[in-house]
């Protein structure tokens, strides 16, 4: 805070209080908003807390305090002359990037001298270093989630005949058998489908012959698992096979780019020169990865003009794909880290094509 200038740091939904504090706030309208000042103002932060939800708090008496606010109050108003108070009429604000709007609006109309900034100007660069029992926790969840796809790889979740729906369904009730705490998502695309990176599992029957993109992750002790493999409910056709054989490369060079001290669009660069390279560039829509950690997606972006470096700790997805509309698509996603010793793939499912019985 100190260095970016940063008065009072004002965290309410998303992940960032939970990082610091260990509690998730609900999403609802009743604010939750933990008050942070700098360490040369001599004030332990404060978390503005509704009463009814104090008791979900486990209190960490050295790191904050709480003031519970009663339905009658005005928590906007505790917030802001706890601000006041210690920093002053014109204090340099950051905001949780995902706070209601409407807090920020009535927090903005009862500091109408303060600068205002998102709070991932101060904690991004912080989160996304991951300590080693962080990597341990994403380390547990991918192997949770490699243990579904090897499932699906072996064939052991039956695709001809089901709905992509059904499948999603299963994909996710294995998640949380083998230890997720919840599922946070289950992309199954066949077919066509499979052109739309983030399709909808639909009511659409799974056929002979396909290919099937299944993406899913949830939250294990709170960090999060994504995996992408697609499998073949029959041998591919030359250039679907020629395809999936590109994507393959194109990952691996996108993980061996991912060297400490490497920018992070040298990363994307690496995947995508592979696919522009057998020309089919102009199918690869997106960006090569994500960070990843309490959230699904959160810095560091693998993507051009991203010219941050890697830093050890940095944990991310590598995931290309190939996807011509309307008639297919193919990915394939690991979460890696950036080590000093070079980057480590946390999931260890099999990228070999894969027909999977029928
Ligand atoms: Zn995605
Ligand atoms: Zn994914
Ligand atoms: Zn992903």
């Amino acid at each position: 805070m100190q260095s970016a200038g940063v008065d009072a740091l004002l965290l309410s939904l998303g992940a960032d209080l939970p990082w610091l504090t260990g509690y998730w706030a609900m999403p609802l309208e009743r604010l939750t908003m933990l008050v942070v000042f700098p360490p040369a103002v001599p004030e332990v932060p404060v978390l503005v807390v509704p009463a009814l939800e104090a008791p979900r708090v486990q209190l960490v008496p050295e790191v904050f305090r709480l003031r519970p606010w009663e339905e009658t109050e005005g928590p906007v108003q505790v917030v802001a002359s706890l601000v006041r108070r210690s920093v002053g009429e014109r204090p340099c604000v950051a905001v949780s990037d995902r706070a209601w709007a409407s807090s920020l609006l009535q927090l903005q109309g009862e500091l109408p001298g303060a600068k205002w900034r998102a709070a991932s100007s101060v904690l991004a660069p912080l989160r996304s270093v991951k300590d080693d029992r962080e990597v341990e926790a994403l380390a547990r969840a991918a192997s949770s989630a490699d243990r579904v796809a090897n499932a699906l790889l072996q064939g052991e979740i039956p695709l001809v005949g089901r709905t992509e729906r059904d499948v999603a369904t299963e994909i996710g009730q294995r998640l949380l058998a083998e230890g997720h705490d919840r599922v946070n998502f289950a992309i199954v695309a066949s077919g066509p489908n499979a052109a739309s990176p983030h399709h909808e599992p639909s009511g659409r029957a799974i056929q002979v012959g396909e290919p099937v993109v299944c993406d899913f992750g949830g939250s294990m002790g709170g960090y999060c698992s994504d995996i992408t493999r697609t499998v073949f409910t029959g041998p591919p056709a030359a250039e679907l096979a020629r395809a999936y054989e590109v994507v393959e490369r194109a990952q691996a060079s996108g993980v061996a780019a991912a060297q400490v001290g490497a920018p992070c669009e040298q990363v994307d660069a690496a995947a995508r020169q592979v696919i522009a390279g057998a020309g089919l560039g102009e199918y690869f829509v997106h960006r090569t990865g994500h960070g990843i950690g309490l959230e699904e997606h959160e810095p560091p972006y693998l993507v051009a003009g991203n010219d941050a470096v890697l830093q050890a700790g940095n944990v991310f997805s590598v995931e290309p794909g190939v996807y011509v509309p309307g008639r297919w698509g193919v990915r394939i996603e690991d979460i890696v880290v950036a080590t000093a010793q070079g980057p480590r793939s946390l999931n260890q499912a099999s990228h070999a094509l894969t027909v999977v019985p029928v």
